[in-house]
């Protein structure tokens, strides 16, 4: 790290603490040469793995699609923009955690899916619907009966998508 007051390379690290949110490293820093202290910010370089499509294809991760599958499962649904933000956090979180170049959509798809039970059931299950395309009875009957009891929310999905 050089000095930005003299620019000797070399400056050493004299506290180091992670900033308040978490994925930020705050360094306060001492210039060797001119023993000037400056503060720095660095955060890791985090890469998104590719995405593996169910028949082999890989793409680039696409956060602005899944906000959008998400949205559209949620539309006119009474859930506020910072959970559903605060529950791309957690997915996005998930995906990097792996510490994986690539991750199944597979994978991803179970995420949103767990995520939006938790927010919405109707939005839950017109995903799951999309999501799964419910190809026999049994994968839809699996997705209703995994909700806890709620007959009237699930009689929504129908009028609305
Ligand atoms: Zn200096």
């Amino acid at each position: 790290m050089r000095c930005p007051f003299c620019h000797t390379q070399d400056t050493r690290v004299i506290d180091s603490r992670l900033a308040t949110e978490g994925d930020q490293v705050r360094r306060r820093r001492e210039c060797v040469g001119c023993a000037e202290r400056f503060t720095t910010y660095e955060s890791a370089e985090l890469v998104m793995p590719r995405v593996v499509k169910r028949d082999g294809t890989r793409v680039v991760f696409d956060e602005a699609r899944l906000r959008s599958g998400m949205m559209r499962a949620l539309e006119k649904r009474p859930v506020a923009t910072e959970a559903v933000e605060a529950a791309l956090n957690r997915i996005r979180q998930r995906i990097q955690s792996l510490g994986e170049g690539e991750v199944a959509a597979s994978a991803i798809g179970d995420w949103v899916m767990e995520e939006l039970r938790e927010l919405d059931q109707v939005a839950y299950v017109r995903f799951a619907s999309v999501y799964r395309s419910f190809q026999d009875v049994s994968a839809f009957r699996e997705v209703i009966e995994g909700l806890e009891g709620n007959p009237e929310s699930v009689g929504d999905i129908g009028r609305q998508s």
